[in-house]
């Protein structure tokens, strides 16, 4: 079953408004096995709204509409659909009952257009809104099914889980299930990746792969569709295995995990303990440690340490090797990472000192260099970056690449 999704209202159009409803109403119809293969956003424009449903009738079994239903000249979804599909308007006297019985309750004055709510496509099968005034409408027409249901996200939502849902499930039966899984990868481009699986992204069926690029990292993700869930999860667990084969060491992830909370979890799990030594990102790295609810269990502190004394003073760094290397050099970063575990007494210590420009930058050392270093009970690691763009961006893409390179080292212990 294929269906199109159109919300409508121009302060969609203008951006006043957050299209809150089509991913509720995507999520929903999905989970229930339904394609949604479309979506649209409208105004409220007689014209340009017959041209969206027309479409959308031609091409989808079932359109699902919200907004336009209000009292107003400009709540015109019904009557569009009614026009297309050659349907009288009648007015709906229970539907009027309840309008009528909302405003006394509140004792609100009912004005006349409020009737407008209550007019009726023939033959529509009407459900009442027990959260506001507008009902929605279900249309039958042919290979079509037209569902309008009114623009307010609480009474959309309403609407659907109790009326649509039921009425799509005796009607059209289960669908089956269509489960996505993503796996997040970090460390690899997105066309090295696909290099990697070229082969099964070019032969996908069920599962399908879908690569996304999501701020450094690209994400993997597997959508299958199946007659039940369990069996959904099985074809996807046996796509995921070949897929891990081949890029199993940049999967650091699934679905919401984040780097810094798979570093924490990881941790936790074996009973380390971590200080960080940061220069350039400037608490960065500490600062998405610590987004993590409980992180005080592992996380014993920071020094930022952004002056040469400091390094030396709170850190421990030698002023030898300062002097000898400089401040952004692999053996000031080894000097800090195992300056900081030893003074803060942790398992682990990370030292990052880099220029993140856009001034700074000496021969030999350009914006974007960074150093990265690990110690802890298997040595001391240390990595080189060359990272270009912008001052935010280095900071970032270092504070990721620390976060990473701090789990590798976790799984090797
Ligand atoms: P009403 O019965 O309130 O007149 P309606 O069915 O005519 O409702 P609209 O007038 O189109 O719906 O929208 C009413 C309000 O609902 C909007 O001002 C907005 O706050 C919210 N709304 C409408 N569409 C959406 C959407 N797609 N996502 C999130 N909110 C929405």
């Amino acid at each position: 079953m294929i269906v199109e999704i159109v919300t409508t209202g121009t302060e969609l159009l203008l951006g006043q408004i957050i299209n809150t409803n089509a991913p509720y109403m995507a999520r929903r119809l999905n989970e229930l096995g339904f394609d949604v293969l479309f979506q649209s956003t409208v105004g409220d424009n007689r014209v340009r709204m017959t041209q969206v449903l027309s479409a959308a009738l031609a091409r989808a079994d079932i359109v699902v509409t919200t907004g336009g239903l209000g009292p107003t000249q400009g709540d015109i979804t019904k009557h569009v659909t009614a026009e297309l599909l050659g349907r009288q308007m009648y007015r709906h006297e229970p539907s009027l009952e309840r309008i009528r019985s909302f405003f006394a309750a509140r004792k609100l004055t009912m004005t006349d257009n409020n009737i407008r709510q209550a007019m009726i496509p023939e033959g529509a099968i009407v459900l009442d809104n027990e959260r506001g005034t507008a009902p929605g409408v279900i249309v039958e027409a042919g290979k079509n099914t037209v569902i309008h249901l009114p623009g307010p996200p609480h009474e959309m939502e309403h609407m659907l889980e109790n009326s649509v849902i039921p009425y799509l499930r005796d009607r059209f039966g289960l669908q089956g299930t269509i489960l996505s899984k993503v796996l997040r990868t970090y460390g690899l481009g997105e066309s090295s990746l696909e290099e990697r699986i070229k082969e099964y992204v070019k032969n996908q069926g069920n599962p399908t792969i879908a690569l996304l690029a999501r701020n450094a990292e690209i994400h993997v993700r597997l959508t299958a569709k199946a007659s039940s869930g369990a069996e959904a999860r099985a074809l996807i667990d046996g796509l995921e295995g070949r897929l891990r084969e081949r890029i199993g060491e940049f999967i650091f992830g699934e679905d919401e995990d984040t780097l810094e909370a798979v570093v924490g979890r990881h941790l936790l799990a074996k009973k380390l303990t971590v200080a960080l030594a940061e220069s350039c990102t400037g608490g960065l790295v500490t600062s998405r440690i610590t987004d993590v609810a409980g992180s005080s269990a592992y996380l014993a502190g920071t020094v930022v340490c952004y002056s040469n004394e400091i390094k030396t003073a709170a850190v421990g760094v030698p002023e030898a090797v300062l002097a000898a290397h400089g401040a952004v050099s692999a053996e000031t970063a080894t000097a800090m990472a195992d300056g900081i575990r030893s003074r803060f007494g942790t398992d682990l210590g990370v030292g990052i000192t880099g220029i993140a420009g856009p001034g700074g930058a000496v021969p030999g050392k350009p914006v974007g260099m960074v150093y990265i270093a690990v110690s802890g009970p298997a040595g001391t690691s240390v990595f080189e970056y060359n990272f270009t763009g912008q001052r935010s961006f280095i900071k970032h893409r270092t504070a990721l690449a620390a976060l990473n390179h701090l789990r590798q080292y976790i799984d090797l212990l």
